[in-house]
């Protein structure tokens, strides 16, 4: 029932600087055709550590650094898809009828062009959540050739969710 649904938003972003000879992960998926990838404790996967931080925001139950602090080894070269597995555990401990209502995401990169990718993305995210593709969105923009997008010198990405509880 619409009246007696507690609806939330979360907000979440991430950046990581890019560099050669690393795997570049997107939302759970590798993007082998990218020279670049992600210097980071754990996969680097800047789309999904966005969605952790948007989720928790949605519940006030702090970040990603609270929950899988990168001091700890446990979390060196996480793969994100798992820790996302294990935030929604988290939340749903606190809140058993927490429900994702939809994603929407941007992804800033300059190269490569996302758009061949964003179907598998979509997929491999809303496999992760058990929710339907049309419930995540994910959206690619380029840098303009200015920094540090532009210069390849980073990626970033943003992310809202609706929830309810
Ligand atoms: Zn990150």
């Amino acid at each position: 029932m619409l009246n007696n649904t507690n609806f939330r938003i979360g907000l979440g972003t991430d950046l990581h600087r890019l560099a050669p000879n690393l795997p570049l992960w997107i939302g759970g998926f590798r993007i082998t055709e990218s020279l670049l990838g992600c210097v980071a404790h754990s996969d680097g996967d800047a789309l999904v550590h966005a969605l952790i931080d948007a989720l928790l925001g949605s519940v006030a139950m702090g970040d990603i650094g609270t929950h899988f602090p990168p001091s700890d080894d446990r979390w060196k070269n996480a793969n994100s898809l798992d820790l996302l597995a294990q935030t929604l555990g988290i939340i749903r401990e606190a809140h058993p009828t927490f429900t994702i209502v939809n994603i929407d995401a941007v992804v800033h990169l300059e190269r490569p062009k996302l758009g061949v990718y964003r179907a598998s993305i979509q997929e491999t995210l809303s496999t992760t959540l058990g929710l339907s593709v049309e419930c995540v969105s994910i959206k690619a923009k380029t840098g303009e050739g200015l920094p540090p997008i532009g210069t390849l010198e980073a990626i970033s990405t943003q992310v809202v969710v609706l929830v309810s509880i």
